[in-house]
């Protein structure tokens, strides 16, 4: 390590992008959190289920036939065509498999792509916030400058076109959204997004449209952005497989857009990552193939779970909407007379249940907390007994 003399600005050798980052706010409850015995975790935003055996198998058996190499920088063809046909069955887009396709390292590696290709210093980026924690992050290591949205519970936490369009400056480069959201739950009705689109076609702005989450939303439709009409163009569609097919640690997810932006994500994955696990992409294709039921299946039991949660807030005082999307509820905390990082830090110490304080997700998620539902029911019983009691004593007082 180099001494303060020999350091940049400010006697520290690390660069100003990454002191610009905001410690996460979770960090430190997270470690606390695992040395400790007993916790019922509503935390981490991760299928309780293991990958489904079929997808399981055929990774298995690629690396019994020596499936061991890289692939190339854009992901195995047979990989990408089966995206582009997926995403062609679904929204009746057409991305050539060719060049319109990138297979990444999960979503959180497309979203750091996107930008990258799309910033340059001083750039904004316009997101909706409470943001899911890593947009801000990408925005700033790409050189940007995130420009929040505050969005509300009264509106069902989706984010108003015309508060878009207000933040909207000469400055502005991309509009950076996921829906179904994390951590509200929101999801955004094709109406409004229509609106957003218009936005961005008046004032030539790019979109990054994180859909992650698009499989599993609950007695509504999912709207993909990029299916809007004029939005194939300059939309960056983003999603993966970790969360409906339950394939977190398989790290692998796709970005399909405009040739030019596609070849500019793959010119620094190619530098900085060259491409993603093959026994993944083995994995994927084998989930696009044969995985609909089983998403089917734990989307039905994620929506069990959802009215169970729900209702179990609601009944204990803890404000919370129906969530349409993903598996997370945000209640409102504003009723005790406490920030989220206290309630997160008390209900950890006092009952041994974990869940993430709003104000991870940026300051207009203060007052409220997520608790994910993708928990096996027993625990989710468990943990709001647990959360009821700690809410009867707040309020009682202690
Ligand atoms: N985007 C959102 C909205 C997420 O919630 C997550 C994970 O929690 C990710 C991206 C990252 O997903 P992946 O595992 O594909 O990198």
């Amino acid at each position: 390590m180099q001494n303060a003399s020999q350091s940049g600005t400010n006697g520290t050798p690390i660069s100003q992008r990454v002191r610009a980052l905001s410690p996460s706010g979770i960090r430190k409850f997270f470690e606390l959190l695992y040395t400790m015995d007993d916790v019922i975790s509503l935390g981490v935003g991760e299928p309780d289920f293991v990958t489904p055996w079929r997808i399981r198998e055929s990774a298995i058996y690629s690396i019994e036939k020596g499936y061991t190499m890289y692939t190339s920088n854009f992901g195995l063809m047979e990989l990408r065509q089966e995206i582009s046909g997926y995403m062609n069955r679904r929204t009746g887009l057409e991305y050539n498999p060719a060049n319109q396709v990138l297979v990444t390292v999960g979503v959180s590696q497309g979203i750091d792509l996107a930008m990258r290709a799309l910033i340059d210093p001083g750039d904004e980026v316009i997101v909706p916030e409470p943001t899911y924690v890593s947009y801000v992050p990408c925005v700033t290591l790409a050189g940007g400058v995130a420009v929040p949205v505050p969005t509300h519970m009264e509106n069902g936490f989706r984010v108003r076109p015309q508060d878009i369009e207000d933040r909207v400056t000469p400055r502005t480069k991309a509009i950076l959204i996921g829906y179904p959201n994390n951590p509200t739950g929101a999801v955004m009705p094709r109406r409004e997004l229509e609106e957003i689109a218009g936005i961005a076609e008046r004032h030539g702005l790019f979109v990054v449209s994180d859909e992650i989450y698009e499989r599993l939303v609950y007695g509504t439709e999912h709207t993909t952005f990029a299916s809007l009409p004029g939005m194939a163009e300059r939309t960056v569609h983003l999603s993966g497989f970790s969360k409906s097919y339950a394939m977190t640690g398989w790290r692998v997810g796709y970005a399909c857009s405009h040739p030019e932006i596609i070849e500019a994500m793959m010119k620094v994955h190619q530098y900085t990552m060259m491409c993603a696990p093959i026994q993944g992409q083995m994995a994927a294709i084998e989930a696009l193939r044969s995985g609909d039921s089983s998403v089917e299946d734990a989307r039905e039991e994620y929506n069990r779970r959802r009215h169970l949660m729900m209702s179990g807030l609601n009944r204990m005082g803890l404000a919370c909407l129906e969530p349409q999307g993903a598996f997370y509820t945000f209640p409102s905390i504003k009723s005790l007379d406490m920030t989220s990082m206290e309630f997160a830090e008390r209900l950890l110490m006092e009952e041994h249940v974990a869940l993430v304080p709003g104000s991870a997700f940026g300051p207009s998620g203060e007052g409220h907390v997520r608790c994910c539902y993708a928990v096996a029911t027993e625990e989710i019983e468990e943990a709001l007994e647990r959360i009821g009691r700690f809410v009867r004593k707040v309020k009682g007082g202690s």
